[in-house]
């Protein structure tokens, strides 16, 4: 097998050791003669997995016991519905702040469902931004506030969350979970598709403060109720235990790590090595996001024209790395430097960019 270097935005890389351990024991988990995905999940042994994960999470991420730890389904996108049903009452309004793709989606499908209003939003200036945003002009009657915290597709993420006020704060995190310490007194509930820092695609976390839980929409179908997930352990109907399983091992390998704090530190060093590289590079690359906006975990730039972009990626891809296109809709190029990404693969991205614009100047 040849190594490649897989920078790719989602799903992504996942970390070798956790690869291996799937390896050696998904198919005969604890001398079961069973693979983690024929066993009931109804038994004591996936049980364990299930509540095993759970615990590891709260732990490593210091999830206070005030909050739910959710496995759902339908990836982050059911998010953008699940939130407004059990939230959203006819009488009120959401609040959303627009920084990207991701949030204008969330933002959508909210809107077809009740009233919504637009917060903030940095789309005039392409993206490049987080906007300045407090919570002290929202409209009355507000049900909640909706943020993204790392903008994937434009390469920004918030540096700080605002400080809470009395409206609950919803974060869809989906691209920079578990990858840098939350301060859990300003949020209520953040959820996240797993494919790209806590596992693969299949389950969505969801951490919930349980006194936001309890005033949750009690009038819906059942699978598309929090109440309902919560009261049943997440074990509601069939739960994608493969990936739950994923996601345990994800979380003991972070922990095995040094923890989120840890990460978080890794995150920078790595994403340091490429700014770099694209602020000494005197406009040879040039960054989409300001530099006070710039994510940790997707760091988005162009090239001059997009002759050279296409020469950039097709070297690139030579030379045996993966994933480093820009998201269809805005193109330019995209590193993404998830938790699983190793140091080294990014000190040799860096070279290569180096000698790339060494050779084309
Ligand atoms: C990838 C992504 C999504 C969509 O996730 P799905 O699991 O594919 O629905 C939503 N929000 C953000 C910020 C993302 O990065």
């Amino acid at each position: 097998m040849t190594t490649v270097y897989n920078f790719n935005a989602g799903p992504s890389s996942i970390p070798a050791p956790v690869l291996r351990k799937a390896k050696e024991e998904m198919f005969n988990f604890e001398q079961s003669s069973m693979a983690v995905m024929e066993m009931s999940h109804r038994s004591p042994l996936y049980e364990k997995i299930h509540f095993g994960a759970m615990n590891k999470l709260r732990d490593i991420y210091e999830i206070p016991e005030e909050y739910e730890i959710l496995f759902l389904q339908g990836g982050a996108s059911l998010q953008f519905s699940m939130v407004p049903l059990n939230f959203l009452d006819k009488n009120q309004t959401a609040s959303y702040v627009l920084t990207g793709s991701w949030s204008e989606k969330a933002l959508k499908e909210a809107s077809a469902l009740g009233n919504v209003h637009t917060l903030s939003s940095s789309k005039d200036s392409q993206y490049r931004c987080i906007p300045p945003t407090d919570y002290s002009d929202l409209p009355e009657n507000t049900a909640y506030v909706h943020l993204t915290s790392n903008n994937t597709i434009f390469g920004t993420q918030w540096p700080t969350f605002p400080k809470k006020k009395n409206v609950p704060v919803i974060v869809d995190m989906s691209s920079d979970v578990l990858s840098r310490n939350i301060p859990w007194e300003d949020l209520d509930m953040v959820y996240a598709g797993a494919q790209k820092n806590a596992g693969m695609s299949g389950v969505t976390l969801v951490i919930i403060r349980k006194t936001l839980l309890e005033k949750a929409n009690t009038q819906l179908p059942p699978s598309l109720s929090y109440k309902q997930h919560a009261k049943s352990d997440s074990l509601y109907n069939t739960p994608p235990t493969a990936a739950v399983y994923i996601t345990g091992l994800v979380a003991e390998w972070i922990a095995e790590c040094g923890g989120v704090t840890e990460m978080a530190r890794r995150a920078e060093e790595k994403a340091a090595m490429i700014y770099n590289a694209i602020d000494k590079s005197n406009g040879f690359f040039t960054g989409h996001a300001d530099a006070s906006s710039r994510s940790l975990m997707n760091i988005t730039f162009r090239l001059e024209n997009e002759e050279l972009e296409k020469l950039f990626l097709n070297e690139a891809k030579e030379a045996g790395f993966v994933g480093l296109n820009g998201h269809r809709s805005v193109g330019g190029c995209r590193v993404s430097n998830y938790n699983a990404v190793p140091l080294k693969h990014v000190e040799i991205l860096r070279d290569f960019m180096v000698t790339f614009m060494e050779k084309h100047i």
